[in-house]
Parts: C-alpha cells; structure tokens; sequence
C-alpha cells in the first residue's frame, strides 16, 4: 500500500492528498483510502488492467484514480460501444471485460451491451456509479436517478449493489466469480457515489481486497457420459462436429483439433468459431454446410447451441433421425430444443481432454462415403464462389470488393476481423477465410446492430494487433461516432464500409417525397469522418483501388476508413434472413374479390 494517496480527514473525504494533515479533532493522523481507490485495487488485484466507459458523476475520479495507478482506460463517446468493447474483451481474454457508466441514463446505455454479452455468454461487468440511494428509493427527483440495480437484474447472471466501503473487495470478487465460471454472462455493479467517496482506514481497506482463486474452475464430464457420447459417434456413418463461440472462448484449440484430426469427423464452425481449426482445413465442412447439416446421422455439439442459428435443430434442415450429442458447461442448455442422446456436462477442455483419451479404446472412423460427399459438394460450392468473387462489374458488388478483402487478409492471417451488418455480414462471413482462433468478432447470438466499432477498438487494444472492420453503412452508422475514439487512441483499426447506400440495399423508391425507410446516402463520404479525426480516408470504387487501399491502410497501422462505393442495387432484403421477415397475409396473396 505503500504508493496509496493519502486522504485528509476534512470534510471533503475525497480530496485528493499526497500529504498528511491533523485531523480536525486533532488525533493522529492515519492514512486513509475510499471506495475509488478500493475498486481499483481489487481490478488489479484480480489482473484486470483495462477499463472501457465514459467519465461524469459520479465516477469521473475512478477512472482518473485506474489511470495514475497504471490501468488502461478508454475512454468512448457512447456507452453501449464501450459495453460492446468490455464484452469482446472477456470474449478474448476469459477475464471480464470491465465497462464503467455514470448514473441513469449513462447506465442505461450501458445496459443493452451487458444484456448482449449474457446472450452471447462473454463475461463482463459493468460498473456504474448511481444516485443517492435515500432520494432514489422515495422518488423524490434526483439528479439521474433510477433503481439501476433492478433495472439490470432481467439482463444480466446477477446483479449487485455495494452499499459500504468496506464490501467493494468482496464485491468486485464476486462479480468476477460470477461472470467467468459456469456459464459466462454479464454481471452489474452498482456503487452508489457516496460509497466511491466513502474514506476507510487505508490498512484494513488492503484487507479488504482479494484476489479470487481459480475463478473459472475446470468442471469434468462423469466417464460414463464420456462412454455414452463415444458410442453415438463410433456408430454413427455420417457424424459431424458443430464448433461454437463457446468452443473458442474455452482456448482448448489443441485438443480440439487433436479430437477431430484423431477421428477424422467433419467440422463446420459457427461463425465465431472460424479460424478454431484452419477454414482451409481437409475436414472442413463450411463450403457444404447444407449438405452436412441435412445428412448426418449424429452430432456433436461443442460449445454451440441448437438455437436459430442452427435452425433449431430441425427437420427438414436437419435430418428428422439425427442424434444429437452435446458439449456444455451449462446443464439447463441440454434437451432446450432437441433430445440430447449424450449430454456432456463440463468444461470444453476436460470434456474434449477426456473424448480424445477415450478414442483410445473406442477409435472412430468414419465412411469415406461420407467426407467423399462433403468433399464434392465442397469443390462444386467452392468453383461457384471463386466464380463469382473474380467478376468485376461497375459499380462494384459484395462479391468483388469482398474478394478484394479477402486477397489482402489471406496475406496478412493474424489480422482480427470485425463484421456486421446485413448482406456485409451473411457474405463476409462465407467470403472471407479465418486462419487463427478468436480472430472473428460478430453480431453473433442476437444478430445486434452495432458492435462493430466497440468490437474492433477491443480486439485493437487487447491483442496489439491490427483489426478490420468489414461494415453495411447502416450498420457502421450504429457506433460511428467511435471513429473518434479509434483516432484518438491511435488505434490500428481499419474500418471497411460496404457503402451500398442504405439498409440491406439503397435503391428502393420511397412512396411518398421523403426517403424510403430503407434508404441512406449513397454519396456519403465516410472517409472523410476518420480524416475530420486524424486518421486516414480512402474512397474506392474498384476491387483493386480496394486492395490497395487495405493494403496500404494495414501497413501503416494506424486509424483508417475506407468508404466503399457499391452499386445501390447490390444486396437483398434482410440478407440471409428473408425467411424471418414477417410477410402479412394481405401482402402474399392476391386480394379475392367478394364475388370469390
Ligand atoms: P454459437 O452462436 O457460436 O453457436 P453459442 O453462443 O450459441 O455459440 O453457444 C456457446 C455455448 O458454449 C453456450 O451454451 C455456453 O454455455 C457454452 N460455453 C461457454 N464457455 C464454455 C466452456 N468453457 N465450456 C463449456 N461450455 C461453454
């Protein structure tokens, strides 16, 4: 404690001091510390070393206090992008990502990225300064007041309140606890201003700070559910391997990959869990993923959940007799959509450690029939796509400038991709190869709008390494403001803007003399919003004023945009999701005359 600011005993118990005075009852001095030294020593005590949020009251000090004592803090222009940031943060590191929000509406903002990080089980805390608790709970009109801590309870794992100077070790170790073991999700912390302010004897504020042991323990699979799970597979003549978010998150790649090279089972990686094995791995089944999905006979889930994603696991996009068999940390997942013949409870890497140990005496071999039929249907899929990647028409389409992308991220395969949007989404994710693991940030489990620049700032900080942000304009309009903060940082960020000039495409005619409600501004000049910061601007509108100007944005590793012109006509309506567009009656039939 011995670089602890001292704390006059005045009235004000947040004036910051270097040096001791009396005490106004004249007693001896003791050092003193308060509740925003006691958050930061219990951050650094339990290795977090990064804060994302926005600075105001109450909470302005915090982040100056995290700051001079050698945490890392961002420092955004909206909350929900530094929630967003927190979020893939503990998606990348298995620590939470930490998010801190002022009171009320600052919060409030906060709150969609945590309830995003839940759904998509990444752990996180957000940590909020709110109002004065006595005002708050008669409503009687404080400045930002809001029940915050009931607020975030529907969202969030758990949601806490510290209510005394002396619990914010204790809290901040649960929170922590909370978010990372079992299931990952988001945690709120609500500190009330007047507990941040709050002075306590500086030697039993240290006490009071603890560093959580183990906080994610490993959770074994019961043998028996190992054995079972062998046998679904060992029998199978088609089996298949789905990788999840969840398996990418667990960092257990080598067993993983030991697991699928021993037994030679196709894989198809949910989009997060591209690059968990190589995109261009044999056993990869990404290029025939309707085939795979539809034929196999048994599969086995890990990390991924059978929701709409996955179509639920059902008939007729699946095959009506596939056996499912799944590998999850939470129990309650099994049976949510599809029986589970083998359910595997426990950590991705002891469950994966102990089916590899098992192919010891249960070895899996599957149908050449089987891969030969992915294999052709993968070649064909893969002609197609080379096919429609190497047309250059004016102006440009998805297809082409994506191409272009791709031809620059093959060079560079360590670069963290970011991807959002509609039709920029559904045809990046299929264009564009991920050679590593946890290199692939997206709208992921709630297809949500807006990750992208809080995504992309994450990736940039928490890795060091240079991130592309492939973006719909729409989508890109969601955080945009961002750009600033990646200027500001000097962030090696560059974002792609698929400018098609509207939502989904930019060509509808409006029915009356305003816009159409899909329609944006084709001519927007996005590059211009990096430059207005200091970053690099590009504008292309060929693939390869495209792949140069990637190429050249990545060599300086430095903040850029690059606005993309696409023809207005290019892109379909809700991409790849046509299908969940509610379409009224009214609309689908012809009107019948009452005459029938
Ligand atoms: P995707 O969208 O890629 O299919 P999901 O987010 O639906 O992935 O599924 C991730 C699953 O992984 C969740 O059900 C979650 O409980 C599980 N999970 C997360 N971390 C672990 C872990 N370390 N071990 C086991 N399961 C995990």
């Amino acid at each position: 404690m011995d670089d602890r600011h001292r704390y006059t005993r005045s009235r004000d118990m947040t004036t910051l001091s270097t040096s001791s005075t009396a005490a106004p009852d004249g007693s001896e001095d003791a050092p003193l510390t308060d509740g925003f030294h006691l958050v930061v020593d219990a951050l650094k005590a339990n290795d977090i070393d990064t804060i994302y949020g926005i600075v105001g009251i109450p909470i302005t000090d915090l982040a100056r206090v995290a700051q001079a004592r050698g945490m890392r803090y961002i420092g955004f222009r909206q909350e929900t992008s530094a929630g967003n940031a927190a979020a893939a943060a503990g998606f990348l590191t298995r620590r939470p990502g930490v998010c801190l929000t002022t009171s009320g509406p600052g919060f409030l903002n906060g709150l969609p990225a945590l309830a995003n990080a839940t759904t998509n089980c990444f752990p996180m805390i957000q940590i909020s300064g709110s109002s004065n608790r006595a005002l708050v709970d008669l409503q009687r009109g404080d400045y930002q007041d809001l029940d915050q801590l009931n607020a975030a309870r529907p969202f969030v794992k758990a949601s806490y309140r510290v209510d005394r100077v002396e619990d914010i070790g204790l809290a901040i170790a649960r929170a922590i606890r909370t978010a990372v073991s079992g299931r990952p999700g988001g945690v709120y912390l609500d500190i009330p201003g007047a507990v941040l302010g709050q002075a306590m004897d500086a030697a039993q504020g240290a006490e009071s700070v603890w560093r959580v042991i183990d906080p994610a323990p490993r959770q074994l699979p019961a043998p028996e559910a190992v054995d079972r799970a062998l046998d679904v597979l060992a029998r199978a003549r088609r089996p298949l391997i789905v990788l999840g978010k969840g398996a990418a998150y667990a960092q257990a790649d080598a067993v993983i990959r030991d697991f699928i090279e021993s037994t030679g089972i196709p894989f198809l990686p949910m989009s997060m869990a591209k690059g968990l094995l190589p995109d261009s791995h044999r056993q990869s089944a990404a290029a025939a993923r309707s085939v795979a999905i539809a034929r196999a006979d048994a599969v086995l889930l890990v990390g991924a959940r059978l929701n709409w994603l996955l179509g639920h696991g059902e008939s007729p996009q699946w095959a009506a007799d596939a056996k499912f068999v799944q590998v999850d940390i939470a129990a309650s997942e099994f049976d949510s959509n599809q029986p589970i013949v083998a359910p595997l409870a426990g950590d991705i890497g002891s469950v994966m450690f102990a089916l590899r140990d098992g192919l010891a005496a249960r070895p899996i071999t599957v149908p050449t029939e089987w891969t030969d039929e992915l294999a052709e249907r993968r070649a064909r899929n893969d002609a197609k796509m080379t096919e429609r990647r190497a047309e250059n028409p004016h102006p440009m389409r998805f297809y082409n400038a994506l191409g272009a992308i791709r031809s620059v991220l093959q060079a560079n395969p360590d670069v963290y991709v970011v991807n959002e949007g509609a039709n920029a989404l559904d045809l990046a994710r299929n264009v564009i190869d991920m050679e590593l693991p946890r290199h692939r940030l997206d709208t992921g489990t709630w297809g949500v709008m807006g990750i992208g620049m809080g995504y992309a700032i994450a990736a940039a900080v928490e890795t060091g390494r240079p991130v592309v942000a492939i973006e719909g304009d729409s989508a890109f309009g969601f955080s945009g403001m961002e750009i600033e903060t990646i200027c500001r940082y000097r962030l090696p960020v560059t974002v792609v803007i698929l400018n098609n000039g509207g939502v989904y495409r930019g060509d509808e005619k409006p029915a009356g003399d305003s816009p159409a409600p899909t329609v944006l501004n084709a001519g927007a000049r996005h590059e211009l919003l990096a430059e207005a910061f200091g970053g690099k601007g590009y504008h292309v509108t060929t693939p390869a004023e495209l792949r140069a100007a990637l190429a050249h944005a990545l060599a300086s590793n430095g903040p850029s945009l690059i606005d993309c012109e696409l023809d207005p006509s290019a892109g379909v309506e809700s991409g790849h999701l046509a299908s969940l567009n509610p379409t009224s009656a009214a609309n689908r039939k012809p009107a019948v005359s009452a005459g029938g």
